[in-house]
């Protein structure tokens, strides 16, 4: 079990070996950080893009698309927001052999594409809320160390904007934001926590961040989202005003939503195991894949059954793949296991006799039979089984790496710690810098109060945060 090893000890290149060898994307692409999306992967975020959108439409937001490039003009509106991404943006110079008077920067996110616009389209309190959202590439030159999903230049994003008449009501789309993840989490069988983060680690130009972790079995944290609320730090420079009911004209309050095909790299990290990827069943490009077992005298029998299974299954809404590549049953199992998919279905001889089909989990190696007559329900209950038990077990895998801590003397490794702080700036650095750990922020739902010490200066404080180390 060397494998199992490297997932524990080295999960980094554990996990750039499995999106290699399950072929969900490809770092050969001539641009560092810009990997290119190979049918595989695509078809899976295609699958995870499904569920965002369906539950954003469910909440009335309108789908829009945007332009890439945003004037330099536009981008310096908002004070705080270009000097937070002023390192990490590309910029268009030239058109043909003309250098620009404006120069363009290519979206890094788009509130500052959007903005200007939606100044123009709000303008009463009846136009309010506006809500929208686009799922499209975002450019950030990342200068660390890039990584397939987790970390790279040219980002598959998605971003929602809304626009309010008061903070109330932009808080209110924050806990819609809030319950659509849990929503969209579940399908992905995602565990998470979120956390406000510090003053210094929040989006540019927001009043506050909530940002979305999730853990990764070494013990790293993977920030796989974040909720902002600006309130109106956008709407003044942007001028995104609206006549209320008495005829006043006040500024708009604002939020915005994002997650990232690291959503894609969690699930990767999360589920696979030494034999490869674990898809989700919602997810998986493909949920089910039939080996015909064939024998010297059976063989058209077989094929033929196993393409009427292949039919029946895909009728009754199951995304199914019939392998009938010419090659040995173990390795085409052998191929599927690498790649994830989370039930084989094994059809031979004997079963057709019995009326069955073997199936294999893909998480769990159980077997059994499903009756052909019923195999439709048969595999969507054992899909919906996996579904459950794979979110199960990686919310207790979650649970086992958070670790509350009291005092400095012993900073355990490999987990996510609970801790006291005063909330003060400099206590706040010095643990970071100390440590290098990050403090994620503290719990965005507190439940149930806190009662300690900062672990820097030891005054009596009421609030807790989380800190990791990052991915
Ligand atoms: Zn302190």
């Amino acid at each position: 079990m060397v494998r199992h090893l490297e997932k524990e000890d080295n999960f980094g290149d554990w996990y750039l070996d499995i999106v290699e060898k399950a072929n969900l994307s490809d770092k050969r692409y001539p641009i560092k950080g810009m990997n290119v999306w190979t049918p595989y992967g695509w078809k899976a975020m295609r699958n995870i893009d499904h569920f965002i959108r369906k539950e954003l439409d469910a909440t009335r937001h309108d789908e829009v698309c945007f332009p890439l490039m945003i004037p330099e003009t536009e981008f310096k509106k908002e004070k705080d927001h270009i000097k937070g991404f002023d390192s990490e943006v590309y910029w268009v110079t030239h058109a043909g052999v003309n250098e620009l008077d404006v120069r363009l920067v290519l979206r890094p996110t788009s509130e500052t594409a959007m903005y200007p616009m939606f100044a123009l389209w709000v303008r009463s309190h009846q136009d309010l809320p506006l809500k929208v959202y686009q799922i499209v590439n975002t450019f950030r030159y990342e200068t660390k160390q890039t990584r397939a999903f987790m970390r790279v230049r040219e980002i598959h994003f998605f971003e929602s904007h809304t626009c309010h008449v008061s903070e109330e009501d932009a808080q209110r789309q924050i806990e819609e934001d809030v319950e659509i993840l849990s929503k969209i989490a579940k399908r992905l069988c995602l565990p998470y926590f979120l956390s406000v983060r510090t003053d210094w680690d929040k989006f540019p130009g927001a009043y506050y961040t909530v940002g979305i972790d999730t853990v990764m079995p070494n013990g790293k944290s993977l920030q796989i989202g974040s909720i902002h609320h600006y309130r109106t730090n956008f709407s003044e420079p942007y001028e995104i005003t609206y006549e209320d009911e008495n005829g006043e004209h006040k500024h708009a309050h604002q939020t915005t939503y994002g997650m990232s095909e690291r959503l894609l790299g969690a699930i990767i990290g999360i589920h696979s195991d030494d034999k490869g990827l674990i898809m989700p069943p919602d997810i998986a490009p493909f949920q089910a894949v039939i080996i015909p077992i064939l024998s010297k005298d059976n063989g058209p029998l077989v094929t033929e059954a196993a393409r009427a299974l292949e039919a029946k299954l895909s009728e009754y809404g199951i995304r199914v793949k019939l392998d009938d590549r010419d090659a040995r049953p173990g390795s085409k199992y052998y191929d599927w296991e690498i790649k994830g998919v989370p039930l084989r279905l094994e059809l031979g001889g004997r079963d057709i006799e019995n009326k069955v089909v073997t199936f294999a989990r893909r998480d769990t190696g159980e077997k059994g039979t499903i009756e052909i007559e019923n195999i439709g329900q048969g595999v969507e209950l054992i899909l919906r089984m996996i579904s459950s038990s794979l979110l199960e077990k990686a919310q207790a895998s979650q649970l086992s790496k958070l670790q509350e801590i009291d005092s400095l003397d012993e900073i355990p490794e490999g987990k996510v710690l609970r801790l006291g702080w005063c909330g003060c700036e400099e206590c706040g650095h010095k643990f970071e810098d100390s440590f290098d750990l990050k403090i994620l922020g503290n719990p965005y739902a507190k439940k149930e109060g806190y009662a300690g010490k900062c672990i820097i200066c030891g005054k009596d404080t009421g609030m807790s945060v989380l800190a990791a180390r990052t991915m």
